[in-house]
C-alpha cells in the first residue's frame, strides 16, 4: 500500500497521538476514537488525548518477517493497559533485554517502514519500556 503525503497529513491526529473517545452520555472511554459510543450507541462523543503511559500486561514475539519489516524482526507486540484504563494491542520497540511482567511503558513515535518505491517513511505509535519511572 502506498501512502501519499496528503493522506498522512489528514490522518495525522490519529497517527501521531493517542486520541480516545469519551462518551458524553454514559462516560465510556474507548480507543481508537470513533464517532459512536461502542457501549450505548450515542453519537455525543468527545475527543480525549491519552497520556501514552501504561502497564504492559502481556506480550508476544513474532519471528515472522513481513515485506518491509525485515529490519524490525523479531517483532514484539504487547497488550498494554493505559493509565486511563483502556487496553490496547501495540508494537513494542527498543527491546534489549528481558521483559518483566507489569513493566511500565510509554508511547513513542517510531518509523514503521520505509516505502522503497517512493522513499516515504511511515511512522506510527509504538511503546517502549520505562526503566525507572518515578511514581
Ligand atoms: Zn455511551
Amino acid at each position: 500500500m502506498k501512502v501519499f503525503p496528503a493522506q498522512v497529513w489528514r490522518n495525522k491526529e490519529s497517527l501521531y497521538s493517542l486520541i480516545a473517545g469519551k462518551c458524553n452520555k454514559c462516560g465510556n472511554l474507548f480507543f481508537p476514537y470513533r464517532e459512536i459510543c461502542n457501549k450505548c450507541g450515542s453519537t455525543s462523543v468527545s475527543k480525549v488525548k491519552l497520556s501514552g503511559r501504561g502497564t504492559l500486561i502481556s506480550y508476544t514475539v513474532s519471528y515472522q518477517t513481513r515485506p518491509g519489516f525485515e529490519k524490525t524482526s523479531p517483532e514484539y507486540v504487547g497488550l498494554i493497559r493505559l493509565d486511563e484504563g483502556i487496553e490496547i494491542v501495540a508494537p513494542l520497540t527498543d527491546i534489549t533485554g528481558e521483559i518483566k511482567d507489569n513493566s511500565r511503558v510509554e508511547a513513542v513515535i517510531r518509523r514503521l517502514k520505509a516505502d522503497s518505491s517512493n522513499g516515504l517513511i511511515e511512522y506510527g505509535i509504538k511503546f517502549r519500556l520505562v526503566e525507572d519511572e518515578h511514581r
